[in-house]
């Protein structure tokens, strides 16, 4: 990574304000049902205090749109750190003012302050000058290791780091650079990319920007159909893009052009709604009835695509293969995720989706890389400068 890395300052006695993203799913409940960012987060916060900082976090959770929502206070965060860190974290209610400047301002080296829900202030999304400036003025550096938030031009990924002395990169968001830079500068071969989930439209950039690299493209979940329909297949009523049909013809021509190899699904599970105890059936080939949607890959595709990981030494996995939410329809994307875990193959996957598939089936353990960010892989895989990286100082 050529940014200025929190590994690269001289953090002792510094006040350091860190963008963590605590953005977890919680309940109903208000309790956090998913760790995985809080985690990811901790290495970066663990280098701070025994290196003797004082540690200002910051995130965003959910979207209170501007105004302060009881429900999305950082509190259950706070617990949870506490408890992962061991050690008492005072916690504000709010992200900047008075009462916050005096706590930073007693903050004792290695100890760790978290501030309220930074999108609690409209101007966070308005990425506005003076609220970044007033975040700034609490710390000395700046550490973005919020990845997950790292595509939005917000104030505190974006506009507070041309206010502190130094912004660096932190632990997290170094790691995520370093694997899909894996994929994107220059990968391992065989390169094989998955590519599932509900669109075309949002893997299209992904396509264009990986088709010189990639050795094969594989397709599966509702996005398949749209690619499947546009080669003359009967789809049934499966989910297509119909105004996406002639786009994805180009990219088959294009895909094929540049010599990569391209599977799309030979057989699926189909059902006539897409609801828990639905009858379901297997079709024979390619083609689906009318009245029957395509919901999730059938074992020979399963087989295709598991022929075709094998060997590889690069796997990027982006979106389930069907609707991996409902059991009758989950085998498609568990399978194949199984076999991934079982491969020697460098094995990167996409937020979002694809992670909690792959935490649902157990192996997330033996995968390289589980990205902490959706939205932000994509983009970056997209070949887009992602706007919280580029604020950072150079190396
Ligand atoms: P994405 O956010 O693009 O990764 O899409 C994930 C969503 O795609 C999940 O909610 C899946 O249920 C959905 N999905 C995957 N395959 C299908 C399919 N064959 N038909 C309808 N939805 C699907």
């Amino acid at each position: 990574m050529d940014k200025l890395s929190v590994l690269n300052l001289s953090v002792r006695g510094k006040r350091v304000l860190v963008r963590a993203d605590f953005n977890v799913p919680m309940n109903e409940a208000g309790e956090v049902t998913d760790r995985l960012r809080i985690n990811e987060s901790l290495p970066t916060i663990k280098f701070l205090t025994t290196h003797g900082a004082k540690t200002i976090l910051i995130s965003h959770l959910g979207r209170p749109k501007g105004r302060v929502v009881e429900s999305l206070r950082l509190t259950p965060i706070q617990k949870i750190l506490e408890k992962k860190l061991k050690m008492p974290i005072k916690k504000m209610d709010d992200c900047i003012g008075p009462q916050v400047t005096a706590a930073v301002n007693s903050l004792q080296n290695a100890e760790v302050l978290l501030l309220e829900n930074v999108r609690f202030h409209p101007e966070e999304e308005a990425n506005d000058e003076e609220f970044a400036k007033k975040l700034a003025a609490l710390a000395d550096y700046y550490v973005n290791d919020a990845f997950g938030t790292a595509h939005r031009p917000h104030a505190s990924t974006c506009a507070v780091a041309k206010y502190t002395e130094k912004a660096a990169a932190g632990l997290l968001l170094e790691k995520e650079i370093n694997f899909l830079n894996q994929a994107t500068r220059h990968p391992k071969h065989p390169f094989v990319t998955l590519l599932g989930g509900a669109k075309v439209s949002d893997k299209i950039g992904v396509i264009r920007h990986l088709i010189d690299k990639v050795d094969t493209f594989i397709v599966g979940g509702a996005m398949a159909y749209t690619f499947l329909k546009a080669s003359g297949h009967d789809i049934g009523d499966s989910k297509v893009e119909e105004d996406k049909l002639d786009l994805a013809n180009e990219l088959l021509r294009e895909i094929e052009k540049q010599g990569v190899r391209v599977l799309l699904p030979v057989d699926h599970v189909i059902a006539q709604e897409v609801k828990e105890g639905a009858p379901t059936r297997i079709t024979e080939g390619v083609d689906i009835p009318n009245g029957w949607k395509g919901l999730d890959v059938g074992p020979k595709t399963i087989k295709l695509f598991e022929g075709s990981i094998k060997g590889a030494a690069l796997v990027l996995w982006n979106g389930p293969m069907g609707v991996f939410e409902l059991p009758e329809y989950r085998k498609g994307t568990f399978e194949i995720v199984r076999f991934l875990a079982s491969t020697q193959a460098v094995t990167i996957i996409g937020g979002g989706d694809s992670a909690s598939a792959i935490h649902m089936s157990g192996v997330a353990h033996k995968i390289s890389h589980i990205s902490t960010g959706g939205g932000a892989s994509l983009e970056f895989l997209e070949g887009r400068e992602l706007p919280g990286v580029a604020a950072l100082n150079d190396k």
